[in-house]
């Protein structure tokens, strides 16, 4: 299988950085092929700007989506856009590791999915009416492949439990995993967690190394989170607000994940 690892943290020495270096030994000792786009090493740019579509016309004001849209349809995306876009058509599976910052992605991965994601590859892709709304959330270009969040963070694990001051970790990884993920069409695994890592000395690092690697053995097989897909009559169209009658009464992130999984 296709891997691709997109990888965001500035020092190859660091936590992240050894574990990069495990991630990708044990899935090409598995037998898989593994690219890796290393942000930071790339010095990828991820600003989005006119320039990412070459041409645009100088002078007229700039609309992101149209622009986005125009370069992707008439091959005149930036090359590095189009590259990251080559990389995961190529994918099986796709990777996301990063520390978690602010709650969030580093900025330089946030920029990559603003820049590569373009309209009519990720977004804008299938019929749009008032009885489809597109092919996203379970459909589009990205569907069939699977797709992992490998994250650390500085807070303990019961700081990101269900009751944990944090929030729990599924909400505050919900709009990367469904937003970003699902939405393209990635069938997407629970997230491995590195938690408390200053607290990580050689034999936690063993320990960190032995459970990511299990997860990278079973990325294949292990069940995806059971997001609702958009076009499978769960969702009122185009309202796109979940069918009364399920998750009856309740709201929050909770409620897009089938129940009856
Ligand atoms: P490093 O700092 O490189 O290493 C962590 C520990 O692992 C060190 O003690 C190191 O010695 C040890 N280690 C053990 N074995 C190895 C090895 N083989 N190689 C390298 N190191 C090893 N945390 C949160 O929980 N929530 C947040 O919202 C949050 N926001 C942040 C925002 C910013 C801007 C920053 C800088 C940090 C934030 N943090 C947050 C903390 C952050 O998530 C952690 O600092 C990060 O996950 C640690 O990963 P690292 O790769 O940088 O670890």
């Amino acid at each position: 299988m296709n891997v691709l690892l997109v990888y965001a943290h500035p020092e190859p020495r660091s936590l992240n950085g050894a574990l990069r270096e495990y991630a990708v030994h044990r899935l090409e000792q598995a037998g898989h092929n593994v690219e890796v786009s290393d942000l930071y090493a790339m010095q990828w740019n991820p600003v989005l700007a006119p320039g990412d579509n070459l041409a645009w016309p100088a002078g007229v004001r700039f609309e992101a989506s149209v622009s986005s849209r125009q370069a992707l349809e008439n091959g005149t995306q930036s090359a590095d856009i189009t590259r990251e876009q080559e990389k995961l058509r190529w994918a099986d599976a796709v990777i996301f590791q990063f520390p978690l910052w602010w709650f969030s992605m580093p900025a330089i991965l946030k920029g990559w999915v603003e820049r590569v994601y373009a309209y009519g590859f990720a977004y804008g892709v299938g019929e749009h009416s008032d009885t489809h709304w597109g092919d996203r959330y379970g459909e589009g270009t990205l569907a069939g492949k699977r797709a992992m969040l490998v994250v650390t963070t500085g807070g303990w694990a019961p700081h990101y439990a269900p009751r944990g001051i944090n929030g729990p970790i599924d909400d505050i990884l919900f709009p990367i995993q469904h937003g970003i993920l699902f939405y393209p069409g990635f069938d997407v695994v629970p997230p491995h967690v590195i938690y408390r890592t200053s607290k990580v000395g050689e034999a936690e690092f063993e320990q960190a190394c032995a459970a990511l690697g299990k997860r990278l053995d079973d990325l294949w097989t292990t069940p995806s989170i059971p997001f609702r897909k958009q076009n499978a009559g769960a969702y009122v169209i185009p309202e796109l607000t979940l069918r009364p009658e399920l998750a009856a009464g309740e709201s929050g992130f909770h409620i897009h994940l089938d129940q009856s999984w």
